[in-house]
């Protein structure tokens, strides 16, 4: 395995700044182990120079240093948020450096098997406080690893407010040995609490260039050079879904249904037929990738509460096992309903780059376009809409993704969105 931080793309800074964290916690269980150990002190410091901060408490974690307890990822969708947390946990762990990738620590944590690493995947439209409160009571246990005990947040955005309130606990008076590392898309208080980001230490991530994101899917996924040129265009500096577009024909099908829209708006019977289509297409992308694990999850709880039995005391245990079932329908259709927004919001990204192109276009700006294949679509459109009505159809796109994010139903928000479109 290459070193934790090979797949993120594009981070130079963000990767020195981890890197020498992971160097200073390293020094701090040194410490630590030289307390319990005086004679590894004799070894260990002889000849080194007093660090500055001296009079520290030795194994205990300084902010001053470059180590701190909490820490927050910010960037914008594929830049490689929770890449990063996950390769900054495996430098933690990692036995012999600062994210060798070889030893055990790296590959456990890389592998998602480490015992003291828990990454948290809210599956739903947010974290709520049972989970969060559960998650903080862990985290404060001695890591088995001697090391550190990391708790990743992805989408701390999505955490309740309770939640918030919970986590807000465990980073003003954190264990010892626990490291907290939350992803974002931003600091803004909608995306995560003030008070929250006043404790923690901030990561930017930038989005990365299309280059670099060509190069790691050309290094790593074995892709033709054009082929990960145009998919990492076309995916607007997101990894994860340049890799998807250079390999899932179905993705750069649905891709290619998205870019037809513009062409397909000629009246309003059209602007409706154009939402209905964009909004089943969304469904169908969500129920595809969800209906495996709903299967999956309802048989693994159907066995385990024994369906089917018929002795004494299984109508008790069936009444217990309808609440249980219950729940977990509960907690699919949520799941549902988060799978269709965050593909219904990829289509609306799509869509916003081809606006995008024709007002560059428009305003003949020198930057290439996101849609090559496209181009000249746009191009056409630069024309008839010249720069003003490229930009009122480019902000027509985000306000639509704007209305869903704040619960506007996704089918009014689209339908409103297509008649401004066409209306220009
Ligand atoms: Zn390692």
């Amino acid at each position: 395995m290459p070193d934790v931080f090979a797949d993120l793309v594009g981070q130079d800074e963000a990767v020195a700044e981890l890197r020498r964290a992971a160097g200073a916690a390293a020094a701090v269980l040194r410490a630590g182990a030289a307390d319990r150990a005086p004679a590894l002190i004799a070894a260990g410091a002889a000849g080194e120079a007093a660090p500055e901060t001296g009079d520290t408490e030795p194994g205990v974690l300084d902010p001053s240093t470059g180590m701190t307890h909490a820490w927050i990822f910010t960037g914008p969708p594929g830049s490689g948020r929770s890449v990063a947390a996950r390769a900054f946990a495996a430098a933690l762990q990692c036995t012999y450096g600062t994210g060798c990738g070889e030893c055990p620590g790296c590959h456990t944590t890389m592998g998602g098997t480490n015992a003291d690493v828990r990454m948290v995947v809210p599956e739903g439209l947010s974290i709520g406080v049972g989970e969060m409160r559960a998650l903080v009571l862990r985290a404060a246990s001695t890591p088995s690893g001697g090391r550190w005990q990391v708790v990743v947040i992805e989408d701390a955005d999505r955490l309740t407010e309770a939640a918030g309130n919970a986590l807000l606990k465990a980073i003003e008076e954190p264990p010892p040995r626990t490291v907290f590392l939350l992803c974002a898309p931003s600091t803004h208080p909608d995306d995560i609490s003030v008070t929250i980001r006043s404790r923690c230490r901030v990561v930017p991530l930038r989005q990365p260039p299309a280059a670099a994101v060509a190069e790691v899917l050309v290094r790593r996924d074995g892709i033709a050079p054009d082929v990960a040129q145009w998919a990492a265009a076309a995916a607007q500096g997101h990894v994860g879904r340049a890799r998807r577009l250079a390999r899932d024909p179905e993705a750069r099908k649905r891709r290619e249904a998205v870019l037809a829209v513009p062409r397909r708006l000629t009246g309003v019977g059209a602007a409706f037929d154009a939402a209905s289509a964009l909004i089943e297409a969304a469904e169908a992308e969500a129920e595809a990738s969800v209906s495996e694990s709903d299967a999956t999850e309802r048989a693994a709880l159907e066995t385990a509460l024994g369906a089917g039995g018929t002795g004494r005391g299984a109508a008790g245990a069936m009444r217990g096992a309808a609440g249980q079932l219950k729940e977990l329908e509960k907690r699919q259709k949520s799941r549902a309903t988060r799978a269709q927004r965050d593909a219904l919001d990829r289509a609306l990204v799509d869509l916003a780059g081809f606006y995008r192109d024709a007002l560059t276009m428009a305003l003949r700006a020198p930057v290439d376009p996101v849609h090559t294949d496209t181009a000249a679509l746009a191009g056409a459109g630069a024309q008839k809409w010249d720069a003003e009505g490229s930009l009122r159809r480019l902000e027509a796109v985000l306000a639509c993704r704007a209305a869903i994010e704040a619960n506007v139903k996704p089918r009014i928000a689209v339908e409103a969105m297509m008649l401004a479109l066409w209306k220009g």
